[in-house]
């Protein structure tokens, strides 16, 4: 039977779609640059960036291009062959990291999951079956799969979905004596977000970062960062780590990679690589050629003086427009985050308004995300226009003039 193509509607979503999600009001159907146009053809300027995802802003014609010239090439082989987009993209990796080796996924959770599974499966290799414990911090997310619920922060992930994997701990964010008061000969990996996203966009400190990594390095442990937020230019460098000075020896991507398409990957070193022989882990959509093309010409066009300075500007406009609205409305306790990541803490009085901010917003024509209960985040194009910033900020203006 031919379906034929009838209207749909967001009231359709109640009766189609399991309701682990509650999508908002309108239905987006197209697209451009940090412009998004819903059914009834109204426009809104985008913040959100698909939770930090459309890097370019959507349907970037460079993509495009890339898209429609691979459609036509191969789409999927499958990894009983390597393919040319998985090479070129995983050496352009290597060239611009810490790491020598890829592992390409689909999701930020799938790169996780290989990560934790990589640090177990190598320090039992390397040391002995019980270094298995993986310590994480409170307030992580690290994506959806049962393990990587379990290491998340948030046990409201992963509550009722048990029994859950064993040798994980969590330790506090930014106090390193919670971490040394569990680290041991049998600490496999350390794992954290260098800005907790989900969490409320909060940046590890610096001295925090580099005392885990003399941590790790005293204790044989394996440090793993999860870029899946961060990576591919969202701070202004092309990993959040070059801030630091610190690297890692496990880290994944996500989000910003693929532009929108999904792919995530998980990068390494030589050493670490030298315990892996085919077969102990894999995927069949991982490294697909589709997927590869498009990040490859994602990472080249963020992976440019241009951009990652254009970040930084960017942010700092953002910034100012914020602290200008601040002013009328005294709503904002806190803006906190690194280039375009940004995390707008309200004040206690208006927590229980955040739903109704964004919800305005969204009737004013500007999309915007929360992290948490109480903070408004924006993760929009790396590449976003000057003049989209200041019309997202003057309908954020008249949204809150409205409720306030
Ligand atoms: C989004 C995110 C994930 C999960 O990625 P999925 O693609 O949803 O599986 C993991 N870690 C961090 C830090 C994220 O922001």
């Amino acid at each position: 039977m031919i379906l034929k193509n009838t209207p749909v509607t967001r009231d359709s979503f109640n009766d189609l779609i399991l309701p682990f999600y509650n999508p908002s009001f309108f239905i987006p159907i197209k697209g451009e640059g940090s412009r998004i146009w819903d059914q009834k053809g109204k426009e809104y300027i985008d913040f959100a960036g698909g939770i930090a995802v459309t890097s370019l802003g959507h349907c970037h014609p460079k993509l495009n291009q890339v898209l429609n010239y691979q459609s036509k090439k191969i789409w999927h082989t499958s990894n009983i062959f390597t393919n040319e987009p998985a090479l070129r993209l995983a050496k352009k990796l290597v060239l611009s990291s810490f790491a020598s080796y890829v592992f390409f996924a689909n999701s930020g959770a799938e790169a996780n999951e290989a990560a934790f599974k990589l640090a177990r499966y190598y320090t039992a290799k390397r040391y002995h079956l019980k270094k298995n414990k993986i310590i994480s911090f409170y307030n992580s997310f690290h994506g959806r799969t049962l393990f990587t619920v379990s290491v998340g922060g948030k046990s409201k992930y992963s509550d009722f979905f048990g029994p859950k994997p064993l040798g994980i701990q969590h330790a506090t964010f930014n106090k390193i004596e919670t971490v040394k008061n569990i680290v041991d000969k049998n600490t496999c990996a350390i794992v954290l977000e260098l800005i907790q996203g989900e969490g409320g966009i909060i940046p590890a400190l610096k001295s925090f970062v580099k005392d885990i990594r003399l941590l790790c390095d005293e204790y044989n442990a394996l440090l793993i960062f999860d870029e899946i937020q961060t990576g591919i230019g969202r701070t202004g460098r092309l990993f959040a780590y070059e801030h630091y000075g610190v690297k890692p020896d496990i880290l994944t991507i996500a989000k910003s990679l693929g532009g929108g398409f999904p792919i995530s990957a998980m990068l390494t070193t030589s050493e670490i690589q030298s315990v892996i022989i085919p077969g102990i882990h894999g995927t069949t959509y991982g490294g697909n050629p589709l997927a590869c093309a498009i990040a490859e010409a994602t990472i080249d066009i963020i992976n440019t003086n241009n951009v990652l300075s254009g970040v930084k500007k960017k942010s700092e406009r953002i910034i100012f427009e914020l602290n200008t609205i601040n002013k009328r409305f005294k709503l904002f306790k806190e803006i906190r985050g690194m280039g375009l990541l940004i995390g707008i803490v309200l004040k206690e009085k208006f927590v229980d308004k955040i739903s109704d901010i964004l919800h305005a917003s969204f009737l004013e024509g500007v999309i915007l995300l929360t992290a948490g209960n109480n903070i408004i985040r924006m993760a929009p194009s790396l590449i976003i226009s000057e003049a989209d910033i200041i019309e997202g900020m003057n309908r954020f203006y008249s949204a809150l003039e409205k409720i306030l």
